[in-house]
C-alpha cells in the first residue's frame, strides 16, 4: 500500500502544466479537468505477457481441457476485448481434481516434513517476485485495476504471503495448537475477482504450509493470474495434485463446495453466496471459513490531521475502484469539520486520474464487469432518488469498457440504501456525527463487521473507539493496510474465521 499522503505528493511532483486542460493524453486515458495540468502518457509495456488463446484446467500438475470441452471467454474490462477462452469445469473435472488432491495429500504432501514443504513455498514466493511484472501486467489486463496497484500491492503482498507461511511450515508445533497439529486434508477454495492473485495466495499459502492439498476456483471474470500461478507451481516442481485450479462460473464453485471428497471450504465473496455455502455444508462435517462483504465506517474526528485523513479517505474507498470488502464506504465525519473535510475531499478527487489501467499514472481503472457496473449504477441512482446529494469530479469516461466516475454522496441518512448496502464501487457515502458515542452507534449500525477506520490525534480516543466498533480490523490514522502477519476477518454478515497471521493457520488445522 502506498504511504498515506505519498500519493498526493508524488502526483504533485509528476504534474506538468497542461497545454490544454482536460484534453485526452492518449487512447483510453481521461484526465480530471479542474487542476489545469495534465500528465504525459506512461503506459506499461504489455509484451512481457503472452496470453494464450485457450487455457485448460490445472489438474494433477497438468493443464487439461474440461471433460465436456466447454469454455468461456475472459475479457479485458477496460476495452471489452476478449482475451482468451478458458475451460469450464463441471462435475467430472471436479471429481478428477479432488481425487488428485486426495492422492497427493495421502501419499506426498501430508506425510512430507514441514521443513520440506516450506522449501516449495519459498520457491513459489521467489518465482512470484521474479515474475512480478508479468503478473502485474496480466492482473491489470484481466481485472481492470491500475498497474501501480497490481505492481505495488497485489503482487508483492501475494509473494509476501507465501514467504510468511513458508516460515510457519516447520514450526506448527510452536503455533499454540498443541504439540503436533494435523492438517484437514483436501481444501476447496472459492475466490472472488477483486484481488484475484492475492486471494489465491491468501487461500493457498496457509493451506499448503499446514499440509493440506487444494482445489481452487477463481472467479469467472479473472481466471488468468490463477492459471499463471499454476505455471509457477509447475516451475517450482510442486508435486502433482497438491494444487489444482478449476476455472468456471458460480455452478463450478457450488459443485466444489458440495463435493463429498473435500474436508474444508474457504470462501471469499458476497454475503449472499456465503449464506448459500453455509447451507450447503451444514451437517457435512466440512470445516468452513467465510470472508464476506462489508460496509465499513471511516470515522474522522475534528482533531484529525485533515490532509492526512483525506488521503486515507481516498485510499479507503477509491483504491481498487472500491472493489474492496473492507472499503471505507461510509465516511463518518464530525459535524464541526464536515464542510471543510468534504471541500478538501472534492478538491483532492479532482486530481485523480481515471483511465487506462496500464498507464502508470492511473489512479482509477475499469470496473471489473458489466454486471458490477450495473449494480453500482443502480445503487447510485437509488442514492439520488432517496434524496442524497451526488457529486463527481469532472471527468470524461472512455467510450469502451466498464467505467464509473468517483462519486461522493452527502446528505446521506442511515436509512438510505447507499448507507446500508455494499456498493463495491468508487462511491462514498458521507454521514455526520456530533459525539464519539454517536459515531460508535452509527459505525455499528450495519449488519456487517469487517473493518473500520478512525482518524484523531488522541491515542486514548483511538483505543476507546477501537474497543467499541464491532469490526474485525480497525485502522487508526491509516486505512487499507495489509500484512501477512496480521489476521483479517469479520463479524456477523462479514463472515467468520481469520486469514493471515498465526490465526490463519487454525483454519487449516484440525484444532
Ligand atoms: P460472488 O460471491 O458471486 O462470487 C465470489 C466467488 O464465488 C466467485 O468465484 C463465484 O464464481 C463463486 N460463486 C458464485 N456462486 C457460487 C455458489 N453458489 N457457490 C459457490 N461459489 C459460488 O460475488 P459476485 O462476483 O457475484 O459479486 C457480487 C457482490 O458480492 C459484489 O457486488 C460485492 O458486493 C460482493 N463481493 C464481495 C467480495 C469480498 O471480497 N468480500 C468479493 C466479490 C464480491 P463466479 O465468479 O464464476 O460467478
Amino acid at each position: 500500500m502506498a504511504e498515506d499522503g505519498e500519493r498526493g505528493k508524488e502526483a504533485a511532483r509528476r504534474a506538468r502544466p497542461a497545454a490544454a486542460a482536460g484534453a485526452l493524453s492518449g487512447p483510453g486515458t481521461v484526465l480530471s479537468t479542474e487542476r489545469g495540468w495534465q500528465y504525459a502518457p506512461a503506459p506499461e509495456a504489455r509484451d512481457i505477457v503472452s496470453i494464450r488463446p485457450e487455457y485448460g484446467l490445472f489438474v494433477n500438475g497438468e493443464f487439461t481441457p474440461a471433460a465436456t470441452g466447454r469454455t468461456f471467454a475472459t475479457v479485458n474490462p477496460a476495452t471489452e476485448e476478449s482475451l482468451a477462452e478458458v475451460a469450464l469445469a463441471d462435475a467430472a473435472d471436479i471429481d478428477g481434481a479432488v481425487a488428485a488432491a486426495r492422492t497427493a495429500y495421502d501419499q506426498v504432501w501430508g506425510p512430507m516434513p514441514g521443513a520440506e514443504r516450506a522449501k516449495y513455498l519459498y520457491r513459489i514466493a521467489r518465482i512470484l517476485q521474479e515474475r512480478s511484472r508479468e503478473f502485474a501486467v496480466l492482473e491489470s489486463i484481466d481485472n481492470g485495476k491500475p498497474i501501480k496497484e497490481t505492481r505495488d500491492v497485489d503482487i508483492p503482498l501475494a509473494a509476501a504471503h507465501f514467504f510468511y507461511y513458508a516460515g510457519w511450515a516447520d514450526k506448527l508445533q510452536y503455533a499454540g495448537f498443541g504439540p503436533d497439529p494435523r492438517p484437514l486434508g483436501v481444501a476447496g477454495q472459492v475466490i472472488p475477482w477483486n484481488f484475484p492473485l492475492l486471494m489465491a495466495a491468501w487461500k493457498l499459502a496457509p493451506a499448503l504450509a499446514t499440509g493440506n492439498t487444494c482445489v481452487l476456483k477463481p472467479a469467472e471474470t479473472t481466471p488468468l493470474t490463477a492459471l499463471l500461478l499454476a505455471e509457477v507451481c509447475q516451475q517450482a516442481e510442486l508435486p502433482p495434485g497438491v494444487v489444482n485450479i478449476l476455472t468456471g462460473a458460480g455452478e463450478t464453485g457450488a459443485a466444489v463446495v458440495a463435493h463429498p471428497g473435500i474436508d474444508k471450504i474457504a470462501f471469499t465473496g458476497s454475503t449472499e453466496v456465503g449464506i448459500a455455502i453455509c447451507e450447503a455444508v451444514a451437517g457435512s462435517g466440512k470445516k468452513l471459513t467465510l470472508e464476506l462483504g462489508g460496509k465499513a465506517a471511516n470515522v474522522v474526528f475534528d482533531d484529525a490531521p485533515v490532509e492526512q485523513a483525506i488521503e486515507g479517505i481516498v485510499n479507503g474507498i477509491f483504491f481498487n475502484q472500491g472493489h474492496v470488502c473492507c472499503a471505507g464506504s461510509r465516511l463518518l465525519v464530525q459535524e464541526s469539520v464536515a464542510d471543510h473535510v468534504v471541500e478538501r475531499l472534492r478538491h483532492r478527487l479532482t486530481t485523480l486520474r481515471l483511465g487506462d489501467p496500464l498507464d502508470k499514472n492511473t489512479d482509477i481503472g475499469a470496473i471489473n464487469s458489466r454486471q458490477q457496473l450495473d449494480k453500482i449504477t443502480e445503487l447510485s441512482a437509488a442514492g439520488e432518488a432517496e434524496g442524497a446529494h451526488r457529486w463527481s469530479p469532472p471527468c470524461e469516461l472512455p467510450k469502451k469498457g466498464f467505467w464509473f466516475a468517483p462519486t461522493v454522496f452527502t446528505g446521506v441518512s442511515q436509512s438510505h440504501r447507499i448507507a446500508r448496502e455494499e456498493i463495491f464501487g468508487p462511491v462514498l457515502s458521507v454521514l455526520t456525527f456530533r459525539t464519539p458515542e454517536e459515531a460508535v452507534t452509527k459505525a455499528n449500525n450495519t449488519p456487517y463487521g469487517l473493518s473500520a477506520g478512525v482518524w484523531t490525534e488522541k491515542g486514548s480516543r483511538i483505543l476507546w473507539m477501537a474497543q467499541r466498533m464491532r469490526a474485525g480490523v480497525v485502522w487508526a490514522n491509516t486505512y487499507n493496510r495489509f500484512d501477512p502477519a496480521s489476521p483479517f476477518g469479520g463479524y456477523r454478515e462479514s463472515g467468520f474465521g481469520r486469514e493471515g497471521g498465526r490465526h490463519g493457520l487454525a483454519a487449516y488445522l484440525n484444532v
